[in-house]
């Protein structure tokens, strides 16, 4: 089936956490505001607009926002209360229509085409900003485009509370200019590379002719990104998108194995095929579990689970290698297998600046235990949670 022409929504509420904050708190609305963090340490996960006029970001570190804006009230984050004022607005977007794709709590794409026959999609769009501000407090911007890609990069044209349309027609004109950063899907550690490229712009990228060279970065999503950055994306906004439950690899031996190393290396290569599918998939883990079967059918299992979601493959194999080597029992090794569960969407994940990106960090290592030991000192005990199962 083919769709001559669509009239999507990308729906983006702007600053969030911070606009909850102030719904229920109106004083907060003067006042320079940022959440996250705890005490004077962390990262801001949100900052009103009166902060960002001081310079203060989202993933900023809590001292740096301080020093900018010394007047900065800071809030923990109340997930209650964001997931609250998230179910409110997917249900006054439900009154209008069922093709509704969450993309994060407060992000959401709206197949509007037939729902707008005839219809001037800027007025609604309008409607949309005035209802969700006068019902709701929520300020929001609305990028209207023929496709989820485009609409996506034209809500972002314009923050806070603008309405933006993105033509196919205007790509060379419109999205070419715009910075590689700005890419929808680039990852901030890719940028640095396609720039090594000569790629800044999504026009560059667009016009890039070495597909070998751009795949070294971009991997088996090269021909997805250059058609995104023409302009293309036949994607559909699909109210079902679910996630599996979990990803899992695993493999027998006959002969066995017989030493920790090779079960490690085994483990290993299971391991990368499970980071290829969470990749494809646009999928992060927060829990790992390692099997182990020894030639009398026992089962030995093991599992972590993660402070964060996560799909950075370095991670995946220091996680793997702690389970097995506390698990292995010395006994030769028929079966093993790795699993990863409590996957999310890339897309849903808030509030989990990746902690592992920010540069204030020398090391991953460094950065996952700085996180461990600030949620412990935080809940005042560790979370970092262990299982076990045998069965046989
Ligand atoms: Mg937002």
């Amino acid at each position: 089936m083919s769709i001559p022409y669509r009239i999507i929504f990308h729906i983006d509420l702007n600053a969030f956490f911070a606009s909850c904050e102030m719904a229920v708190n109106p004083a907060l609305k003067t006042v320079p505001l940022g959440i996250g963090g705890h005490k004077d340490r962390g990262v801001l996960t949100t900052a009103n607009y009166v902060a960002r006029k001081f310079g203060v970001t989202s993933a900023m570190p809590v001292a740096e926002a301080r020093r900018r804006c010394p007047d900065l009230v800071v809030l923990p984050v109340n997930f209650a209360l964001y997931k609250e004022k998230s179910q409110a607005f997917f249900d006054y977007l439900r009154t209008f229509t069922d093709f509704i794709e969450p993309a994060s709590i407060d992000e959401a794409y709206l197949d509007l085409t037939a729902f707008l026959e005839g219809k001037d999609p800027v007025a609604f769009a309008k409607k949309i900003q005035a209802d969700l501000k006068k019902d709701h407090d929520l300020p929001c911007s609305i990028g209207i485009a023929p496709n989820k890609f485009l609409a996506k990069m034209a809500s972002d044209h314009k923050k806070p509370e603008g309405i933006s349309i993105f033509r196919k027609r205007e790509v060379k004109e419109v999205l070419w200019p715009y910075p590689i950063e700005a890419m929808h899907g680039i990852g901030i550690k890719t940028v640095p590379n396609l720039k090594l490229l000569g790629i800044q712009t999504i026009g560059d990228l667009a016009q890039y002719e070495d597909t070998t060279k751009l795949s070294k970065f971009l991997g088996s999503s090269t021909a997805f990104f250059q058609a995104k950055a023409w302009g293309h994306d036949d994607s559909l906004v699909d109210p079902h998108k679910d996630q599996a439950q979990s990803i899992g690899q695993s493999r027998t031996y006959d002969p066995a194995l017989f030493t920790i190393q090779e079960v490690l290396e085994e483990l290993e290569g299971l391991t990368k095929l499970v980071h290829e599918r969470l990749i494809e998939s646009d999928l992060k883990t927060k829990s790992i579990s390692i099997s182990m079967r020894n030639h009398q059918f026992e089962t030995r299992s093991k599992q972590t689970s993660l402070p964060f979601h996560t799909d950075d493959l370095g991670v995946l194999i220091e996680t793997m290698e702690t389970l097995a080597e506390s698990l292995y029992q010395g006994s030769p090794v028929a079966l093993v297998s790795i699993s990863a569960s409590h996957l999310e969407k890339k897309a849903r994940l808030v509030d989990q600046i990746n902690l592992f990106d920010v540069s204030m960090f020398p090391s991953k290592k460094e950065a996952i235990e700085d996180t461990l030991s600030k949620i412990n000192a935080h809940y005042e005990k560790s979370i970092l949670k262990k299982g076990w199962s045998h069965e046989s």
